[in-house]
């Protein structure tokens, strides 16, 4: 079951015994997801699945990690106990160079979780403290929950949940869908990679399966195919340039893809993606 919002999409399974949520949203949220959930059922939350380090799908673990287990690929743990000390080297350069492009509401982001970092003991960060290196599964009642880590794609700790009666997935930001998505490639995200990982889910995923993606709607395998098509334009787009001995910088600049343009983001991230694809051309 979804529950869509502002932020990253939170999915939930309500089995015999125990609830397992997947991601948790920023804190001022959480508590009011905890409640939706309470709606639902009286079954305790015991496990919080964590599909990658980004603020969005982990800012609520506060509030989680009173009740349940919190469970992620090993990356999502380093990332998040990484944090205050990357934001304290990265930021500073950040919020100035915001500044000087006039973007206030960045720059008022970035300086609050600077001082954040500043601030936090290390203690104190809501990190998963059951991690994995591949994939594992969690048996509750008749359902098996599949949690599978990818290649390198949106980060290097992103992980599909799959529950394999209900032939749902809750695909984490692997997933966005009809939007531009976001590749961060300084959290270890790919473009190569995450072409790679919507193949490789693909191949184990059910035709009529049913798709929670980060952000925008649920969906079906034909949205995944789309989002697959996608990175894989950019990267041909990419590599057909790098090959005839275009500049990344000319290239990034030259190129526009009609096909995309409806999709949320295209303004912010369709350029960013390119210069990250060009990187990776072969
Ligand atoms: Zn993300």
């Amino acid at each position: 079951m979804p529950c869509t919002g502002g932020a990253g999409n939170v999915g939930f399974f309500v089995g015999p015994e125990a609830v397992i949520v997947v991601d948790s949203q920023f804190k001022d949220i959480a508590s009011g997801i905890v409640e939706q959930i309470k709606k639902v059922t009286d079954k305790p939350i015991k496990y919080l699945l964590n599909t990658h380090h980004h603020g969005d799908h982990v800012g609520g673990n506060d509030v989680f990690k009173q009740f349940a287990v919190i469970v992620a690929h090993d990356n999502v743990r380093k990332r998040m106990l990484a944090s205050p000390a990357d934001i304290q080297r990265d930021y500073p350069a950040r919020i100035e160079d915001a500044r000087k492009a006039g973007n206030d509401e960045v720059v008022k982001r970035l300086s609050e979780q600077l001082e954040w970092a500043r601030k936090v003991r290390i203690e104190e960060i809501s990190a998963p403290i059951l991690t994995f290196d591949s994939e594992f599964r969690i048996h509750l009642g008749g359902e098996t929950v599949h949690v599978w880590h990818t290649p390198p794609a949106h980060t290097d700790g992103d992980s599909v949940v799959y529950f394999e009666k209900a032939k749902v997935a809750h695909m984490g930001d692997l997933y966005f869908n009809k939007r531009i998505p976001v590749i961060d490639i300084r959290g270890g995200g790919s473009v190569r990679g995450y072409l790679e990982a919507h193949d490789k889910v693909l191949a184990r995923l059910p035709a009529d399966v049913t798709l929670i993606p980060g952000h925008g709607e649920v969906s079906d395998l034909a949205g995944l195919k789309a989002a697959r098509q996608y990175l894989a334009d950019i990267l041909e787009a990419a590599g057909k340039a790098k090959t005839a001995g275009k500049s990344r910088e000319d290239f990034v600049k030259e190129i526009d893809l009609p096909a995309y343009k409806g999709f949320d983001g295209y303004p912010d991230r369709f350029k960013s993606n390119c210069g990250a694809a060009y990187d990776e051309a072969r």
